[in-house]
């Protein structure tokens, strides 16, 4: 195996300094988006405040179980112990006021090039407003996603989302938040930290995970309730055209919950999005609890 040398000095900071000083903060960009494989996952305070819920948490942990396999990081902590240490700092950190949003990251710690590769958990938890997110206005990024054989999009690592803050750098540059990043055949992949859902003719439609997105849980979800309110639901191939012509559009994803999209580059879309309405009004009852689906459980958090 090889050996990390551990010399006794570095330089940082604009001087030399001791090795074990050269530490950076789990927060930084530099640690956060490196060698990990990580998951976000929200809870919400329950309608009637009495009770906090994690959303579908087995499926980020398998999710997070997966990723880990596929970098090759050990990771064999068992369900019970990954949900309760999310209680316990739920519990320290929340207030009646606000959602919070939960960041299990598996950092690699040790090891070299693949060899004694030693991971840690790390979890860290934000306050969220308790509202429905605004419609925003997007754009198609130049840059394009990964595919399966340079850094595989089914894999949720850090290091995936190099080309999700460029593609950041550049909508902002033409008044965008958020942008649609594309695949190598010009196909919708999925934007930088959600996935796309499209309506045209009352039916609603995301691309398939070999166009290059991530095997999305609020996908999974949309799924269920659009089989629980009859409305159809599509996986195939979007052109970019189509976006531009789609009769109502949003982003899925855990953090961004669905956000309903009024522009795409130039194409403004219609006003009007009753089928995309419905399905985000049924999941805010589902995450509120007030109206439970089967199959999307929540984890409570005991006070
Ligand atoms: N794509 C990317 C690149 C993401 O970062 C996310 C957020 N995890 C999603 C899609 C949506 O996935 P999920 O619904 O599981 O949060």
């Amino acid at each position: 195996m090889i050996q990390l040398q551990k010399p006794q000095w570095a330089y940082f900071g604009g001087e030399i300094r001791p090795w074990e000083e050269a530490v950076l903060h789990i927060s930084t960009e530099a640690v956060n988006r490196g060698l990990n494989v990580f998951e976000g996952l929200k809870g919400y305070w329950q309608h009637d405040g009495s009770r906090f819920g994690i959303v579908a948490m087995p499926s980020h942990f398998t999710r997070l179980q997966r990723s880990a396999r596929l970098l090759y990081i050990p990771f064999d902590m068992p369900y019970e112990k990954f949900e309760s240490a999310c209680h316990e700092l739920v519990r320290r950190l929340y207030t009646k006021d606000r959602d919070m949003w939960i960041r299990a990251t598996l950092f690699v710690v040790e090891g070299h090039w693949g060899e004694g590769t030693v991971s840690d958990l790390f979890l860290t938890a934000y306050h969220q407003e308790k509202k429905r997110p605004p419609a925003i206005d997007i754009g198609i990024s130049t840059w394009q996603r990964a595919n399966d054989v340079t850094l595989p999009p089914t894999i949720k690592t850090s290091t995936n989302y190099q080309v999700a803050r460029l593609a950041r750098i550049e909508g902002r540059s033409r008044g965008f938040s958020e942008m649609i990043l594309l695949n190598q055949w010009g196909r919708v992949a999925e934007a930088t930290g959600s996935c796309v859902l499209m309506v045209r003719k009352g039916q609603v439609i995301t691309s398939p995970i070999s166009e290059g997105r991530l095997d999305s849980i609020t996908v999974q979800i949309v799924v269920h309730i659009c089989r629980a309110l009859g409305i159809e639901f599509t996986e195939r191939p979007i052109d970019r055209t189509e976006i531009y012509v789609a009769d109502e559009l949003c982003l899925a994803g855990t953090l961004a919950e669905l956000v309903p999209v009024r522009r795409v580059d130039e194409f403004v879309l219609p006003s009007e999005t009753p089928t995309l309405d419905a399905v985000a009004d049924r999941f805010w009852q589902v995450v509120r609890g007030s109206q439970p689906l089967d199959g999307i459980d929540l984890s409570m958090v005991e006070p």
